[in-house]
């Protein structure tokens, strides 16, 4: 482990201190640059590195294999070709009504307000959405407004990525406070990786703004791994709970990394621990660059059973798969086909 005073730090200063050059992280890591760095600078021309130090803290040195950088490290697989595998696997540049509008089920839609992430996940389905061409600016509130008011059935709004919680506390109360002044929405969903990979994100500041909203905030963090939720991670994602803000968690099966009923049965207990509930387990969306990361059907189910066999229900994520124009996620286990 390495280690770094991460949890002195405030996290804008953090997110400000990324990795981003491989050479760097192979260092950190003790890995060897003659065996990694070309394929790593490679694939990062096509999907930059981008990983914090806290989360890199979390790593094992000396281990190639380990499931934490394997989700980070750039790796030449990615550049390869394969079938099936696409750069808009969801169907989402045809669900975009406006900048930042993604609406693709009844009641809810989600508001994409940054491109950013504090973290480059290499199997991410949006590694290819073009942000910067659908990014909301302010002015373009008033179109939202009026979007939303037209779809009475919309209750529900997600706050997705990019990553929400890399904007700063003031950013995040202007948007929360303008979705309140709409009567018709109840709920309000933040999706985001920070709490995990910079769990200093989770400041009081932003504890006051969740647990103050008019709305019932849902804040869904996006962990795959145990080693990923140190006690420092756990004790920041207990605040959220504390406050009585509802956390929960998705997670997105990847072969080499948590592809074990051992591994996820430990994740959900670690998860329990902290107070946050295993929520959605995600077959991986067929994204151009993540194929290395994909299971089989068949395994897949074998694996799932063995979780079923191992948690008491209510730590048991739910196994979905998002298919494009489906009008929601499509439950899995004991599919064949899937
Ligand atoms: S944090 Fe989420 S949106 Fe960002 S790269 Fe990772 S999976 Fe994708």
């Amino acid at each position: 482990m390495i280690n770094y005073l991460y949890q002195e730090q405030n996290w804008q200063s953090q997110l400000s201190d990324l990795i981003t050059d491989p050479a760097e992280l192979l260092d950190l890591l003790q890995l060897s640059q003659d065996e990694f760095l070309e394929g790593a600078k490679l694939a990062a021309e096509q999907f930059k590195l981008r990983v914090p130090r806290a989360f890199v803290g979390k790593m094992k040195a000396g281990d190639p294999f380990d499931p934490l950088l394997l989700q980070v490290l750039p790796h030449h697989l990615e550049t390869e070709d394969h079938e099936g595998f696409v750069t808009d696997p969801l169907g989402e540049e045809q669900a975009n009504q406006q900048p930042g509008v993604l609406h693709k089920y009844k009641s809810r839609f989600l508001l994409t307000l940054t491109g950013a992430c504090a973290v480059h996940c290499r199997y991410c389905f949006r590694r290819h959405f073009p942000y910067q061409e659908n990014l909301p600016k302010n002015e373009d509130w008033l179109n939202i407004q009026q979007y939303i008011q037209s779809q009475p059935d919309i209750n529900e709004v997600i706050l997705s990525g990019g990553d929400p919680l890399t904007l700063n506390n003031r950013k995040i109360k202007l948007w929360i406070e303008r979705l309140e002044s709409l009567p018709q929405l109840k709920f309000l969903r933040i999706h985001s990786r920070v709490p995990i990979v910079i769990p200093n994100r989770v400041d009081e500041e932003l504890i006051s703004i969740l647990k103050n909203s008019r709305l019932r905030v849902i804040l869904v963090v996006h962990s795959n791994h145990a080693l990923e939720l140190d006690d420092f991670t756990c004790h920041q994602l207990s605040k959220l709970v504390k406050a009585q803000i509802t956390v929960l968690n998705q997670a997105v099966l990847l072969k080499g990394v948590n592809d074990s009923a051992d591994v996820l049965v430990k994740l959900s207990s670690r998860l329990f621990d902290a107070g946050v509930m295993p929520y959605y387990l995600h077959v991986l969306d067929k994204v151009k660059g993540a194929h290395h990361f994909d299971r089989l059907p068949q395994d897949i189910d074998e694996i799932y059973k063995e979780v079923l066999a191992n948690l008491p229900g209510y730590l048991v994520p739910k196994l979905v798969r998002e298919i494009a124009g489906e009008k929601n996620k499509t439950p899995l286990f004991g599919v064949s086909t899937f």
